[in-house]
Protein backbone atom coordinates (compact mmCIF):
# COMPACT_ATOMS: atom_id res chain seq x y z
CA UNK A 1 0.00 0.00 0.00
CA UNK A 2 2.55 2.20 0.88
CA UNK A 3 4.76 1.59 -2.11
CA UNK A 4 1.88 1.88 -4.50
CA UNK A 5 0.75 5.38 -2.55
CA UNK A 6 4.53 6.83 -2.95
CA UNK A 7 4.73 5.71 -6.54
CA UNK A 8 1.35 7.47 -7.09
CA UNK A 9 3.18 11.23 -5.15
CA UNK A 10 5.84 10.72 -7.51
CA UNK A 11 4.13 10.04 -10.71
CA UNK A 12 1.98 12.77 -9.74
CA UNK A 13 4.87 15.09 -8.73
CA UNK A 14 6.57 14.30 -11.82
CA UNK A 15 4.30 15.19 -14.22
CA UNK A 16 3.27 18.17 -12.60
CA UNK A 17 7.04 19.30 -12.60
CA UNK A 18 6.52 18.50 -16.27
CA UNK A 19 3.50 20.85 -17.02
CA UNK A 20 5.37 23.91 -15.46
CA UNK A 21 4.60 25.97 -18.08
CA UNK A 22 2.49 24.03 -19.88
CA UNK A 23 -1.49 25.42 -20.76
CA UNK A 24 -4.44 26.36 -18.35
CA UNK A 25 -6.03 23.04 -19.63
CA UNK A 26 -3.29 20.86 -18.51
CA UNK A 27 -2.84 22.65 -15.59
CA UNK A 28 -6.46 21.82 -14.87
CA UNK A 29 -6.69 18.25 -16.28
CA UNK A 30 -3.54 17.28 -13.54
CA UNK A 31 -5.49 19.31 -10.88
CA UNK A 32 -8.59 17.00 -11.91
CA UNK A 33 -6.30 14.01 -11.83
CA UNK A 34 -4.93 14.81 -8.08
CA UNK A 35 -8.73 15.37 -6.85
CA UNK A 36 -9.50 12.36 -7.93
CA UNK A 37 -6.70 10.52 -5.95
CA UNK A 38 -7.36 12.61 -2.84
CA UNK A 39 -10.83 11.14 -3.09
CA UNK A 40 -9.58 8.08 -3.84
CA UNK A 41 -7.14 7.84 -0.85
CA UNK A 42 -9.44 9.92 1.66
CA UNK A 43 -12.48 6.81 1.05
CA UNK A 44 -8.93 4.18 1.40
CA UNK A 45 -8.41 6.22 4.64
CA UNK A 46 -11.99 5.77 5.28
CA UNK A 47 -12.08 2.02 5.38
CA UNK A 48 -8.69 1.93 6.58
CA UNK A 49 -10.29 4.02 9.68
CA UNK A 50 -13.35 1.90 10.11
CA UNK A 51 -11.28 -1.51 9.92
CA UNK A 52 -8.36 0.27 13.07
CA UNK A 53 -11.76 1.12 15.20
CA UNK A 54 -13.08 -2.27 14.58
CA UNK A 55 -10.27 -3.88 16.04
CA UNK A 56 -9.73 -1.79 18.48
CA UNK A 57 -13.59 -2.90 19.67
CA UNK A 58 -12.81 -6.46 18.93
CA UNK A 59 -9.14 -6.22 21.43
CA UNK A 60 -10.96 -4.70 24.19
CA UNK A 61 -13.56 -7.39 23.98
CA UNK A 62 -10.88 -10.16 24.06
CA UNK A 63 -8.95 -8.28 27.17
CA UNK A 64 -11.84 -8.42 29.50
CA UNK A 65 -12.59 -11.74 27.89
CA UNK A 66 -8.86 -12.50 29.22
CA UNK A 67 -9.59 -10.48 32.44
CA UNK A 68 -12.56 -12.57 33.43
CA UNK A 69 -10.53 -16.30 32.98
CA UNK A 70 -7.66 -14.30 34.99
CA UNK A 71 -9.92 -13.96 37.81
CA UNK A 72 -11.44 -17.72 37.03
CA UNK A 73 -7.94 -18.98 37.22
CA UNK A 74 -7.26 -17.46 40.75
CA UNK A 75 -9.95 -18.64 41.85
CA UNK A 76 -9.83 -21.89 40.86
CA UNK A 77 -6.09 -21.21 42.70
CA UNK A 78 -7.43 -20.96 45.67
CA UNK A 79 -9.41 -23.83 45.69
CA UNK A 80 -6.56 -26.21 45.13
CA UNK A 81 -4.43 -24.39 48.27
CA UNK A 82 -7.26 -25.14 50.24
CA UNK A 83 -7.56 -28.50 48.91
CA UNK A 84 -3.61 -29.57 48.93
CA UNK A 85 -3.88 -28.16 52.41
CA UNK A 86 -6.86 -30.48 53.38
CA UNK A 87 -5.21 -33.41 51.93
CA UNK A 88 -1.88 -32.76 53.99
CA UNK A 89 -3.43 -32.50 57.42
CA UNK A 90 -5.77 -36.05 56.81
CA UNK A 91 -2.64 -37.51 55.82
CA UNK A 92 -0.90 -36.66 58.70
CA UNK A 93 -4.25 -37.20 60.72
CA UNK A 94 -4.19 -40.71 58.95
CA UNK A 95 -0.39 -41.28 60.01
CA UNK A 96 -1.14 -40.57 63.64
CA UNK A 97 -3.97 -42.89 63.40
CA UNK A 98 -2.03 -45.70 61.68
CA UNK A 99 0.49 -45.70 64.61
CA UNK A 100 -2.06 -45.80 66.99
CA UNK A 101 -3.56 -48.77 65.52
CA UNK A 102 -0.08 -50.56 65.51
CA UNK A 103 0.78 -50.05 68.85
CA UNK A 104 -2.87 -51.33 70.12
CA UNK A 105 -2.37 -53.93 67.84
CA UNK A 106 1.21 -54.39 69.37
CA UNK A 107 -0.49 -54.88 72.56
CA UNK A 108 -3.43 -56.71 71.83
CA UNK A 109 -1.02 -59.57 70.30
CA UNK A 110 1.02 -59.49 73.73
CA UNK A 111 -1.67 -60.03 75.35
CA UNK A 112 -3.55 -62.78 73.71
CA UNK A 113 0.33 -64.59 73.46
CA UNK A 114 0.24 -64.69 76.91
CA UNK A 115 -3.28 -65.76 77.03
CA UNK A 116 -2.24 -68.46 74.27
CA UNK A 117 0.89 -69.68 76.43
CA UNK A 118 -1.33 -70.03 79.63
CA UNK A 119 -4.09 -71.56 77.67
CA UNK A 120 -6.96 -72.45 79.49
CA UNK A 121 -4.78 -73.15 82.21
CA UNK A 122 -3.84 -70.10 83.14
CA UNK A 123 -7.77 -68.92 82.73
CA UNK A 124 -8.66 -71.08 85.14
CA UNK A 125 -5.89 -70.79 87.47
CA UNK A 126 -7.23 -66.82 87.38
CA UNK A 127 -10.53 -68.12 87.96
CA UNK A 128 -9.84 -70.72 90.48
CA UNK A 129 -7.81 -68.62 92.22
CA UNK A 130 -10.79 -66.57 93.36
CA UNK A 131 -11.71 -67.08 96.98
CA UNK A 132 -15.03 -67.40 96.83
CA UNK A 133 -17.85 -67.39 94.81
CA UNK A 134 -18.24 -63.32 94.13
CA UNK A 135 -14.51 -63.28 93.59
CA UNK A 136 -15.22 -65.82 90.86
CA UNK A 137 -17.68 -64.24 89.34
CA UNK A 138 -15.64 -60.89 89.26
CA UNK A 139 -12.50 -62.40 87.88
CA UNK A 140 -15.15 -64.31 85.11
CA UNK A 141 -16.85 -60.82 84.27
CA UNK A 142 -12.81 -59.41 84.08
CA UNK A 143 -11.47 -62.32 81.25
CA UNK A 144 -14.58 -61.80 79.18
CA UNK A 145 -14.53 -57.79 79.93
CA UNK A 146 -10.83 -57.98 78.69
CA UNK A 147 -12.07 -59.99 75.30
CA UNK A 148 -15.12 -57.50 74.69
CA UNK A 149 -12.73 -54.87 74.98
CA UNK A 150 -10.25 -55.96 72.35
CA UNK A 151 -13.08 -56.43 70.42
CA UNK A 152 -14.52 -53.19 70.72
CA UNK A 153 -10.91 -51.58 69.79
CA UNK A 154 -10.37 -53.74 66.56
CA UNK A 155 -13.89 -52.33 65.96
CA UNK A 156 -13.70 -48.61 66.31
CA UNK A 157 -9.97 -48.86 64.52
CA UNK A 158 -11.46 -50.80 61.46
CA UNK A 159 -13.89 -47.66 61.60
CA UNK A 160 -11.89 -45.42 61.72
CA UNK A 161 -9.47 -46.58 58.90
CA UNK A 162 -12.03 -46.65 56.58
CA UNK A 163 -13.77 -43.36 57.14
CA UNK A 164 -10.00 -41.90 56.56
CA UNK A 165 -9.37 -43.69 53.43
CA UNK A 166 -13.15 -42.57 52.27
CA UNK A 167 -11.80 -39.06 52.88
CA UNK A 168 -8.54 -39.28 51.30
CA UNK A 169 -10.44 -40.94 48.10
CA UNK A 170 -12.96 -37.92 48.08
CA UNK A 171 -10.18 -35.17 47.99
CA UNK A 172 -8.14 -37.08 45.66
CA UNK A 173 -10.99 -36.80 43.11
CA UNK A 174 -11.59 -33.14 44.36
CA UNK A 175 -7.95 -32.73 43.60
CA UNK A 176 -8.02 -34.33 39.78
CA UNK A 177 -11.25 -32.20 38.79
CA UNK A 178 -9.53 -28.85 39.90
CA UNK A 179 -6.60 -29.36 38.33
CA UNK A 180 -8.29 -29.83 34.78
CA UNK A 181 -10.49 -27.36 35.26
CA UNK A 182 -7.12 -25.23 35.71
CA UNK A 183 -6.02 -26.59 32.46
CA UNK A 184 -8.74 -25.83 30.84
CA UNK A 185 -9.00 -22.29 32.31
CA UNK A 186 -5.50 -21.85 31.44
CA UNK A 187 -5.76 -22.98 27.76
CA UNK A 188 -8.71 -20.93 27.20
CA UNK A 189 -6.38 -17.93 28.18
CA UNK A 190 -3.56 -18.79 25.96
CA UNK A 191 -6.02 -19.44 23.23
CA UNK A 192 -7.36 -15.80 24.03
CA UNK A 193 -3.66 -14.53 24.34
CA UNK A 194 -3.31 -15.91 20.93
CA UNK A 195 -6.09 -13.98 19.64
CA UNK A 196 -5.15 -10.52 20.88
CA UNK A 197 -1.25 -10.99 19.58
CA UNK A 198 -3.26 -11.62 16.01
CA UNK A 199 -5.26 -8.73 16.36
CA UNK A 200 -3.02 -6.31 17.81
CA UNK A 201 -0.47 -7.17 15.17
CA UNK A 202 -3.39 -6.58 12.66
CA UNK A 203 -4.45 -2.95 13.66
CA UNK A 204 -0.89 -2.51 13.88
CA UNK A 205 -0.74 -2.85 10.08
CA UNK A 206 -4.22 -1.42 9.51
CA UNK A 207 -2.31 2.04 11.57
CA UNK A 208 0.36 2.13 9.95
CA UNK A 209 -1.14 1.57 6.76
CA UNK A 210 -3.47 4.66 8.02
CA UNK A 211 -0.33 6.48 8.45
CA UNK A 212 0.85 5.81 5.07
CA UNK A 213 -2.66 6.74 3.46
CA UNK A 214 -2.53 10.15 5.62
CA UNK A 215 0.57 10.96 4.93
CA UNK A 216 0.35 10.71 0.93
CA UNK A 217 -3.07 12.36 1.52
CA UNK A 218 -1.50 15.74 3.19
CA UNK A 219 1.00 15.10 0.24
CA UNK A 220 -1.52 14.93 -2.46
CA UNK A 221 -3.79 18.45 -0.91
CA UNK A 222 -0.16 19.80 -1.13
CA UNK A 223 0.30 19.41 -4.78
CA UNK A 224 -3.60 20.02 -5.13
CA UNK A 225 -2.99 23.60 -3.68
CA UNK A 226 0.16 24.11 -5.93
CA UNK A 227 -1.60 23.38 -9.17
CA UNK A 228 -4.84 26.14 -7.82
CA UNK A 229 -1.81 28.57 -7.44
CA UNK A 230 -0.87 28.12 -10.87
CA UNK A 231 -4.19 27.46 -12.62
CA UNK A 232 -4.45 31.08 -10.65
CA UNK A 233 -1.95 32.38 -12.04
CA UNK A 234 -2.99 31.05 -15.62
CA UNK A 235 -6.27 32.35 -15.30
CA UNK A 236 -4.72 35.72 -15.59
CA UNK A 237 -3.96 34.69 -19.17
CA UNK A 238 -7.31 33.79 -20.13
CA UNK A 239 -9.55 35.88 -21.86
CA UNK A 240 -12.81 36.54 -20.30
CA UNK A 241 -15.85 34.53 -21.58
CA UNK A 242 -17.47 37.77 -22.78
CA UNK A 243 -21.20 38.28 -22.40
CA UNK A 244 -23.70 39.31 -19.88
CA UNK A 245 -24.54 36.65 -16.70
CA UNK A 246 -27.28 34.42 -16.16
CA UNK A 247 -29.62 34.35 -13.46
CA UNK A 248 -28.00 31.31 -11.39
CA UNK A 249 -31.59 29.66 -10.45
CA UNK A 250 -34.27 28.50 -12.93
CA UNK A 251 -37.18 28.47 -10.41
CA UNK A 252 -36.58 31.56 -8.49
CA UNK A 253 -35.74 35.32 -8.97
CA UNK A 254 -35.86 35.92 -5.11
CA UNK A 255 -33.53 37.34 -3.02
CA UNK A 256 -33.20 36.67 0.85
CA UNK A 257 -29.80 38.37 1.39
CA UNK A 258 -27.54 40.61 -0.78
CA UNK A 259 -24.10 40.86 -0.83
CA UNK A 260 -22.46 42.65 1.85
CA UNK A 261 -22.07 43.48 6.17
CA UNK A 262 -24.26 41.67 7.91
CA UNK A 263 -25.02 39.83 11.32
CA UNK A 264 -24.18 35.94 10.39
CA UNK A 265 -27.32 33.78 10.70
CA UNK A 266 -25.31 31.36 12.03
CA UNK A 267 -21.81 32.56 13.12
CA UNK A 268 -23.94 35.60 15.46
CA UNK A 269 -21.04 38.39 14.32
CA UNK A 270 -20.80 40.85 11.91
CA UNK A 271 -19.40 39.58 8.72
CA UNK A 272 -19.18 40.37 4.90
CA UNK A 273 -21.55 38.57 2.84
CA UNK A 274 -19.81 37.05 0.34
CA UNK A 275 -21.85 36.64 -2.28
CA UNK A 276 -25.88 36.66 -2.53
CA UNK A 277 -28.37 34.56 -1.41
CA UNK A 278 -31.23 33.42 -3.72
CA UNK A 279 -34.17 31.94 -2.09
CA UNK A 280 -35.54 28.73 -3.96
CA UNK A 281 -36.95 25.56 -3.73
CA UNK A 282 -34.70 22.11 -2.76
CA UNK A 283 -34.06 20.26 -5.82
CA UNK A 284 -34.35 22.87 -8.54
CA UNK A 285 -31.70 23.51 -10.68
CA UNK A 286 -28.41 25.81 -10.34
CA UNK A 287 -27.55 27.42 -13.59
CA UNK A 288 -24.31 28.43 -14.91
CA UNK A 289 -24.01 32.17 -15.18
CA UNK A 290 -21.77 32.04 -18.17
CA UNK A 291 -19.55 29.36 -20.42
CA UNK A 292 -16.52 28.41 -18.24
CA UNK A 293 -14.47 25.67 -16.87
CA UNK A 294 -15.37 24.19 -13.34
CA UNK A 295 -12.53 24.60 -11.73
CA UNK A 296 -13.81 23.11 -8.19
CA UNK A 297 -16.88 20.53 -7.92
CA UNK A 298 -16.77 19.32 -4.50
CA UNK A 299 -17.56 20.08 -0.68
CA UNK A 300 -16.43 22.11 2.01
CA UNK A 301 -17.52 22.78 5.58
CA UNK A 302 -18.96 26.48 4.92
CA UNK A 303 -20.10 26.07 1.36
CA UNK A 304 -21.22 22.64 1.46
CA UNK A 305 -21.28 21.44 -1.43
CA UNK A 306 -19.92 23.33 -4.48
CA UNK A 307 -19.27 24.48 -7.93
CA UNK A 308 -16.28 27.17 -9.16
CA UNK A 309 -16.90 28.10 -12.71
CA UNK A 310 -13.91 30.29 -14.55
CA UNK A 311 -15.24 31.90 -17.22
CA UNK A 312 -11.51 33.88 -18.14
CA UNK A 313 -9.87 37.12 -17.63
CA UNK A 314 -9.64 36.30 -13.66
CA UNK A 315 -13.09 35.79 -13.14
CA UNK A 316 -14.78 33.23 -11.21
CA UNK A 317 -18.64 32.68 -9.77
CA UNK A 318 -18.99 30.17 -7.06
CA UNK A 319 -22.55 28.51 -6.35
CA UNK A 320 -22.66 27.15 -2.72
CA UNK A 321 -24.89 25.21 0.07
CA UNK A 322 -25.89 22.81 -3.06
CA UNK A 323 -27.55 19.57 -2.28
CA UNK A 324 -26.53 17.74 -5.15
CA UNK A 325 -23.76 18.40 -8.04
CA UNK A 326 -24.13 17.95 -11.85
CA UNK A 327 -20.54 18.60 -12.76
CA UNK A 328 -17.04 17.30 -12.02
CA UNK A 329 -13.91 19.35 -11.65
CA UNK A 330 -12.64 20.02 -15.32
CA UNK A 331 -15.74 20.11 -17.17
CA UNK A 332 -16.46 22.47 -19.62
CA UNK A 333 -20.04 24.38 -19.12
CA UNK A 334 -22.46 26.87 -21.08
CA UNK A 335 -23.95 29.23 -20.26
CA UNK A 336 -27.59 28.44 -18.37
CA UNK A 337 -26.75 24.94 -17.81
CA UNK A 338 -27.86 22.95 -15.10
CA UNK A 339 -24.60 22.61 -13.01
CA UNK A 340 -26.37 21.71 -9.23
CA UNK A 341 -29.40 21.02 -7.47
CA UNK A 342 -30.63 23.89 -4.66
CA UNK A 343 -29.95 22.31 -1.26
CA UNK A 344 -29.20 23.50 2.42
CA UNK A 345 -25.75 21.94 2.82
CA UNK A 346 -22.95 23.20 4.89
CA UNK A 347 -23.02 26.68 6.79
CA UNK A 348 -26.74 27.19 5.65
CA UNK A 349 -30.16 27.60 7.22
CA UNK A 350 -32.58 26.55 4.68
CA UNK A 351 -32.32 25.91 0.41
CA UNK A 352 -30.82 28.75 -1.22
CA UNK A 353 -28.42 29.36 -3.61
CA UNK A 354 -25.15 31.29 -1.60
CA UNK A 355 -23.97 33.37 -5.37
CA UNK A 356 -20.94 34.90 -5.57
CA UNK A 357 -18.33 36.64 -8.21
CA UNK A 358 -14.98 36.94 -7.56
CA UNK A 359 -12.24 38.71 -9.52
CA UNK A 360 -8.68 38.16 -9.38
CA UNK A 361 -9.70 36.76 -5.95
CA UNK A 362 -11.71 39.90 -4.87
CA UNK A 363 -15.39 39.48 -3.80
CA UNK A 364 -17.67 41.43 -5.97
CA UNK A 365 -21.48 42.19 -5.35
CA UNK A 366 -23.17 39.74 -8.02
CA UNK A 367 -25.81 42.82 -8.28
CA UNK A 368 -23.28 44.63 -10.61
CA UNK A 369 -23.10 41.70 -13.08
CA UNK A 370 -26.20 39.96 -13.30
ZN1 LIG B 1 -24.92 33.49 1.22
Amino acid sequence: MKRLVSYVITFALTASAITIGMTYADEQQNLNDINKKINQTKSELKNGKNKEKQLNSQIKQLESQINEAEKEISGIQGDINKTEKNISSVKANLQQVEQEMAQQNESLEKRLRAMYKNGDVGMIQILLGSDDITDFMTNMDMVQRIFDNDVDILKLMEEQHQKIELQKKQLETLQAQLLSEKQKEADKQSALQVSRGEVASLKAQVESDNDALEESLDELNAEADRLVAEIRKLQGNQAFVGGVFAWPSQSSTRVTSEFGYRMHPILKVNKLHTGMDIGAAAGTNVLAANDGTVIKAGWNNSYGNLVMIDHGGGIVTLYAHNSKLLVSTGDVVAKGQAIALVGSTGQSTGPHIHFEVRVNGEYQNPRNWL
